[in-house]
C-alpha cells in the first residue's frame, strides 16, 4: 500500500503555499482539514478558499501543535504535516504544551468486546495485539479493563470498519477512530463507546510492515482517547495525533503516564502492619518462590543450618521452620530452575560452595551436594535466556568464577573465571532479551559491569560505570525490560543509573536522595513499577518507588520498624511486594502489600514523612520473646525434620583450604581481560560426602 491509499495526500499535495490574505484553488481543502481537528470553530466565519484572519489563527495554531515554525503561511512544512496519516479525532487543545484531557470514566472497572476483526493478519492476531495495549493502559493501574462477549453490554465495542464510517467518517488519511468517557463524549452519549479501525483505505500488521500499521501502535493511542485523554503536542508521545506506517510505538511515554495520572490519580499503596514469623536468624532473609508462585523464605539459623518457611497456599499464609540443615558461612541464594524448582546456594565450611534443590517443582528437597571451589562472599544466581542457572562468587583471588548449568534443569559445568578484582557481592541483572550481565565495586569502588554478549553466550570483558560506591549493588528491571541499578553514595544518598534503551547504554548517576544504612532492596510492583526499600539512619524501613511504569520515583516514605539486617523483597502470587527483615529480637519480621494495583480509590496523596523522622511501627525492641518456634542450636548429623518428611543426617560440609589462584585484570580502568584459566577454582576437599 503507498501514498495514494491516503486520499488526503493528493488534493492537500495540489494546493499551492499561501498567505495571509491570498485565494488560491484548493485552499478550502485545508480550511477543511483545520476544522476537522479542531483548530477551526465549526461555527467560525470564513472567506471559502481564502487564507484569511480567522484561518491564519486557525493554521499557527496548528504550527504551534506540530513544533512548525509558526508562520501563519500555508508552507511546505505545513502541508506536510497535514498529510501525515493520523487518527480520526481532533486535536482538542492546540497549543498545549504536554498531554491534555478531557475527563475520567466514573467507573473504573471497564468491559470491552471485540467484533469485526481485519483480513490483513492471520487468525485473530489483531485481537491479540488490541489486547496487548489495553494491558498496557491497565498496568498504570487506575482502570482495570475485563473483555466480555460482544452481546453483554461492553463499555467499549472494538472491530474495523470501512471508511465511511456510520458513527465517524474516516474517509481520508484517517486511520482509526475512538470516543471520549461518557460526559465528554465526542462520537457518541451512549454506550458502547467505538474503536474502530479504517479496513477500506489501510493495511494493518502485527509489527512493523512496510507500507502498513502496526495494530498495537494503534489502538495504543485509540484506547488514550477511551480512557480520556486528547491529543498531546508531544512529538514522540502515544497521544500525538499522527503515525507513520513500519513503525511501532507499543510503550507509553512519561508524558501518556502524566496525563493518565492526571484523570486517575493514584492512591496510596496500602501495606498491612509488622508481622513475626518467628525463628532466631543469624543472616539475612533470601526468598524465592515456588513454580505455583508460594514464597519461601530461607535464613541461616543459631546453629549454622539453613531454615526454611513457605506459604502454604499462593499469596496465603505460612508454615513454620523447617531445617534444611548444613552449616553455612554465607547468605543464601535461591534461583529457579527452568522446571521451577527452587534452587539454594551458600558456602559451607570448606569455603566450597554447596546447593540443594527441590527434587520436583513445588516438593521436596534433596541433600547438599558441593559444587567446590574456594570462594569469598556469598554466591549470586543468575537464569540464563534458556532457563539454564548460572551461580556466580568471588574466588580467592578476588577475581568473579562462574559455573553453569550444561542444560536446563541439568549438571553443572566447571567454575570459570571472569577475571576483575572485586570489592563488593556480586549482583546479576538480566537484559531484555535474556543477557546476562553483572555488576560489581572494583578496587577503585567504581560500579564495574560486564555482560553476555547473545543470550546464553559469551561475555564482554569489565567496564567501568563510574561513581564511588559504599554498598553493595542492586539490579531492578524497568516494566520496558531496561535494567537500573541501585546502590549507596559517598554522601551514604540512594544513587541509580538506568539503561536508556532496553539492552541499550547507560544514563548518568542521579540521587534518589535519602540517608542510607543498609544495602538496597528492590521489587517490582505488579504493575510494572520498581519500588526500593532501605533501612534509614532511625533503623526504620523506607522505601519509595516509581509513580508510573519506566516513570519518576516518589518520595522518601517510612514503613516503620526496627530493623537488624539488610531487606529482601518478595512478589506474592498475585503481584503483592512483601518485605522481609530480621527484628531487634533477631526474629524474621513481614508486612506486605494489601493490594497489587493502585486502583481502588480515585484520589489520594501519599502520607508523607521525611526520612529524618523515626515514624513507628510495631516492631519490638529487644527483648521480646519470639512468638514461633525457636530455632533450635543444632548439631551437624542430626536428623531433621523437613516438610513434614524425615530425611537423613544432611552431609557435613567439610572445612577445605581455599585454592589460591590467578589475579584478575580489573584494576585498571577500561575493559579488562577476560582470564581463561577454568577449573582451577576447587579446593582439595570438595568431594566429600554427597
Ligand atoms: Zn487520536
Ligand atoms: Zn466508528
Amino acid at each position: 500500500m503507498t501514498e495514494e491509499l491516503y486520499p488526503a495526500a493528493p488534493y492537500l499535495a495540489a494546493v499551492e503555499n499561501t498567505a495571509p490574505g491570498e485565494r488560491h484553488p484548493g485552499f478550502n481543502k485545508v480550511q477543511t482539514y483545520l476544522e476537522r481537528f479542531g483548530y477551526l470553530g465549526p461555527s467560525t466565519s470564513r472567506a471559502l478558499g481564502v487564507l484569511d484572519d480567522p484561518t491564519e489563527g486557525a493554521l499557527r495554531s496548528f504550527q504551534e501543535f506540530f513544533h512548525l515554525p509558526v508562520t501563519g503561511v500555508f508552507d511546505d512544512a505545513t502541508r506536510e504535516a497535514m498529510m501525515r496519516p493520523r487518527c480520526g479525532l481532533p486535536d482538542v487543545r492546540p497549543g498545549e504544551l504536554a498531554f491534555s484531557t478531557t475527563c475520567a470514566w466514573a467507573d473504573r472497572t471497564l468491559t470491552y468486546a471485540f467484533d469485526t476483526g481485519t483480513a490483513d493478519v492471520a487468525g485473530n492476531a489483531e485481537f491479540d495485539a488490541i489486547r496487548r495495549a489495553i494491558q498496557t493502559w491497565q498496568t498504570v493501574g487506575g482502570l482495570s479493563f475485563t473483555e466480555v462477549a460482544v452481546g453483554s453490554s461492553p463499555d467499549i465495542r472494538i472491530g474495523w470498519r470501512p471508511a465511511a464510517d456510520p458513527d465517524h467518517s474516516m474517509v481520508g488519511g484517517v486511520l482509526a477512530h475512538a470516543d471520549f468517557p461518557p460526559g465528554c463524549s465526542v462520537v457518541t452519549n451512549t454506550l458502547p463507546k467505538p474503536v474502530h479501525f479504517d479496513d477500506s483505505e489501510h493495511v494493518w500488521s502485527v509489527g512493523a510492515a512496510t507500507n502498513a500499521f502496526d495494530i498495537e501502535t494503534v489502538a495504543l493511542h485509540e484506547f488514550g482517547h477511551i480512557v480520556g485523554l486528547a491529543h498531546s503536542s508531544v512529538a514522540n508521545a502515544v497521544m500525538a495525533p499522527t503515525v507513520s506506517s513500519n513503525f511501532t510505538k507499543r510503550a507509553l511515554t512519561q508524558d501518556d503516564i502524566d496525563g493518565f495520572r492526571a484523570l486517575y490519580p493514584a492512591a496510596p499503596q496500602a501495606w498491612a502492619g509488622w508481622n513475626s514469623l518467628g525463628g532466631v536468624i543469624t543472616s539475612d532473609v533470601t526468598v524465592g518462590n515456588n513454580k505455583d508462585g508460594r514464597m519461601e523464605a530461607f535464613a541461616r539459623g543459631t546453629d549454622g543450618a539453613v531454615w526454611h518457611r513457605w506459604q502454604t497456599t499462593p499469596s496465603g499464609d505460612w508454615s513454620g521452620w523447617n531445617s534444611l540443615g548444613g552449616i553455612i558461612t554465607t547468605e543464601i541464594a535461591a534461583g529457579n530452575n527452568q522446571d521451577g524448582r527452587l534452587e539454594i546456594f551458600a558456602r559451607g565450611t570448606d569455603n566450597a560452595l554447596w546447593h540443594r534443590w527441590q527434587t520436583t517443582p513445588n516438593g521436596n528437597w534433596a541433600g547438599w551436594n558441593s559444587l567446590g571451589g574456594g570462594i569469598t562472599g556469598p554466591a549470586a544466581v543468575g537464569r540464563n535466556a534458556d532457563g539454564r542457572l548460572e551461580v556466580f562468587a568471588r574466588g580467592n583471588d578476588g577475581a568473579v568464577w562462574h559455573r553453569w548449568q550444561t542444560a536446563p534443569n541439568g549438571n553443572w559445568a566447571g567454575w570459570h573465571s571472569l577475571g576483575g578484582v572485586i570489592t563488593s557481592e556480586i549482583a546479576v541483572g538480566r537484559n531484555a532479551d535474556g543477557r546476562l550481565e553483572l555488576f560489581v565495586r572494583g578496587t577503585d569502588n567504581a560500579l564495574w559491569h560486564k555482560w553476555q554478549t547473545a543470550p546464553n553466550g559469551n561475555w564482554s570483558g569489565w567496564n567501568s560505570l563510574g561513581g564511588i560506591l559504599t554498598s553493595n549493588i542492586t539490579t531492578g528491571s524497568n516494566a520496558d525490560g531496561r535494567l537500573e541499578v541501585f546502590v549507596r553514595g559517598t554522601d551514604n544518598a540512594l544513587w541509580h543509573k538506568w539503561q536508556t534503551a532496553p539492552n541499550g547504554n547507560w544514563s548518568d548517576w542521579r540521587s534518589l536522595d535519602g540517608l542510607l544504612t543498609s544495602d538496597i532492596a528492590a521489587g517490582k510492583n505488579a504493575s510494572g513499577r520498581l519500588e526500593v526499600f532501605v533501612r534509614g539512619t532511625d533503623n526504620a524501613l523506607w522505601h519509595k518507588w516509581q509513580t508510573a511504569p519506566n516513570g519518576n520515583w516518589s518520595d522518601w516514605h517510612s514503613l516503620g520498624g526496627i530493623l537488624t539486617s539488610n531487606i529482601t523483597v518478595g512478589s506474592n502470587a498475585d503481584g503483592r511486594l512483601e518485605v522481609f527483615v530480621r527484628g531487634t529480637d533477631n526474629a524474621l519480621w513481614h508486612r506486605w502489600q494489601t493490594r497489587p494495583f493502585l486502583t481502588e480509590e480515585p484520589t489520594g496523596a501519599s502520607g508523607a514523612a521525611t526520612m529524618t523522622e523515626g515514624t513507628g511501627g510495631d516492631m519490638p525492641s529487644a527483648g521480646v520473646v519470639p512468638q514461633t518456634v525457636e530455632m533450635p542450636a543444632g548439631t551437624m548429623g542430626e536428623s531433621v525434620t523437613t516438610n513434614g518428611h524425615e530425611h537423613p543426617a544432611a552431609p557435613a560440609m567439610p572445612a577445605g583450604t581455599m585454592d589460591a589462584s590467578n589475579n584478575g585484570a580489573m584494576s585498571g580502568h577500561g575493559t579488562g581481560v577476560e582470564e581463561p584459566a577454568p577449573d582451577k577454582m576447587p579446593a582439595g576437599d570438595m568431594h566429600a560426602t554427597a
